[in-house]
């Protein structure tokens, strides 16, 4: 955020920034990360419970869920960046996402 950002119709700096779309596409985007993180990474889980198979049947079964598990969080995590840079985007560009607080006008950043 760079302030000091000035209101356009009263010059107050005392800004909000609502930053709907980036809260609302970083949740998405970490829900599908997450999703297509856990598709992908059967391939880990597989990996992971062959790792774990030498431990013998616990555990592969850990093995498999930690696979998983690491597949999700690296997804979710990605997915969280890509759809916060795209609602940033779109905070800045659509979105009426500055609001002024002593004049209460509403502006493009
Ligand atoms: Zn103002």
């Amino acid at each position: 955020m760079t302030s000091p950002l000035t209101c356009p119709r009263c010059n107050s700096t005392e800004i909000i920034f609502h930053n709907y779309a980036r809260k609302a596409c970083g949740a998405i985007g970490t829900t599908a990360g997450a999703a297509s993180g856990i598709a992908s990474t059967l391939g880990g889980a597989e990996i992971g419970a062959t790792i774990g198979f030498i431990a013998g049947p616990p555990g592969a079964f850990v093995g498999g869920i930690a696979g998983a598990l690491m597949g999700a969080l690296l997804g979710g995590a990605a997915g969280c960046i890509t759809g916060v840079a795209v609602g940033s985007t779109i905070d800045a560009k659509v979105l009426d996402n500055c609001e002024c607080k002593s004049c209460g006008h509403k502006f493009t950043e």
